[in-house]
């Protein structure tokens, strides 16, 4: 039991900036002058369309999003978005999956239900702590996409290029690095990501859209999973996760007022490198990534032994610092130092985990 607020170092649902709390709790009982709370107000209102629209508004501004690009705000968070994509995108059925983790592979694994999957690469093999160069990637001819994870949550690896496609639409899961640097959205014909890593809370996909990649009302597709009904009706062909949807919208006016993704990369280049300067320059702890693959987002390395692994997260609760553990297929520890998570709060890891290899050696 504490009553201090601890470093949260989870992949997601992750910590969240106190100005967003902050605004939560003060708007909670009375938005706006509205008499109600965003989780009581009918989405059909006019306040919660003001709110819907600048929230909108505010991620095509932070990411610069081309005026030929749709925004969808829909439940399911980034996996619903696994087969959705397949079901609206196979016209010739075929589709290329670049595998680096364990998401890319669950996204494969879906779309192979709905048509003809090829794995035009996979890290499987080497334990996922690599990221594929071009000449690697063995992209077919005559498909409708190529699909790609650009940050690899659970093993700390993070692509720096992107990929050429002979022509084909890319796919993105942008889930565990959107909004952490500027990215060229003209450059994908679909960015999509489940809110609760970088951007808010559980429960909510946003959906980034080529227009030309929408095609016409499909019968055979159930109406939640169709984007151009979804497009049509402005993700609010049903109720839309409202709640979760004014927390992105909080989370974007806080990262404006920070100013932007570029001063979130700098600052996540800046969190990133406390960690594996030290992790470079140390012969305790075993980084998992390659070098030339890691994240700026997750950072994953072990301990010697799994017993310290333990020791290692047991100790870092009692100092304050929660989530630490590794995801159960890769052990050993994990931070994920996502937008929210302070300067401060890497600092005071990398001084714990020096204590902590002292202490333990
Ligand atoms: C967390 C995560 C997902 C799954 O997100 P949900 O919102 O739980 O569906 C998918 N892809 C990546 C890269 C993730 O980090």
């Amino acid at each position: 039991m504490t009553d201090k607020r601890v470093y949260n170092f989870s992949a997601g649902p992750s910590q969240l900036p106190m100005p967003v709390l902050e605004a939560a709790r003060d708007q909670m009982l009375n938005y706006n002058g509205s008499g109600q709370s965003v989780m009581e107000m009918s989405h059909r209102s006019a306040v919660y369309q003001q709110i819907f629209d600048e929230t909108k508004a505010d991620l095509k501004e932070l990411l610069n999003i081309p005026d030929n690009y749709k925004i969808l705000l829909l439940h399911g968070g980034a996996t619903q978005q696994f087969g959705t994509v397949a079901l609206n995108l196979l016209h010739k059925g075929r589709a290329d999956y670049i595998v680096t983790g364990q998401f890319s592979g669950k996204a494969a694994q879906e779309a192979s239900k709905f048509g003809d999957v090829h794995i035009a690469y996979s890290g499987k093999e080497g334990g996922f702590k690599h990221i594929p160069s071009q000449d690697e990637l063995d992209i077919r001819d005559d498909i409708d996409y190529v699909h790609l994870c650009n940050n690899n949550t659970i093993y700390g690896t993070e692509w720096n290029y992107v990929p050429d496609t002979k022509g084909a639409p890319l796919v993105v899961d942008m889930s565990s690095d959107i909004l952490s640097r500027p990215v060229d959205v003209s450059k994908y014909g679909v960015i999509y990501a489940g809110a609760q890593k970088n951007m808010g809370i559980a429960g909510l996909g946003v959906i980034i859209i080529r227009e030309d990649l929408i095609t016409p009302h499909k019968e055979n597709i159930q109406v939640l999973s169709e984007y151009d009904t979804m497009v049509k009706s402005d993700s609010m062909y049903n109720t839309p996760p409202a709640y979760a949807i004014y927390v992105l919208g909080l989370m974007l006016k806080w990262l404006k007022s920070m100013g932007g993704l570029e001063e979130m990369q700098k600052r996540s280049v800046a969190k990133a490198k406390l960690l594996y300067d030290y992790l470079d320059n140390q012969d305790f702890y075993i980084p998992h990534a390659e070098p030339a693959a890691r994240s700026n987002m997750n950072v994953t390395f072990t301990t010697p032994n799994k017993d310290l692994d333990a020791k290692f997260v047991k100790e870092s609760i009692e100092a304050g610092m929660v989530n630490l553990k590794g995801h159960r297929s890769v052990g050993g520890i994990r931070a994920s130092i996502y937008n929210a998570m302070p300067i401060e709060g890497v600092e005071y890891l990398v001084d714990f985990m020096k204590k902590f290899a002292e202490e333990n050696k």
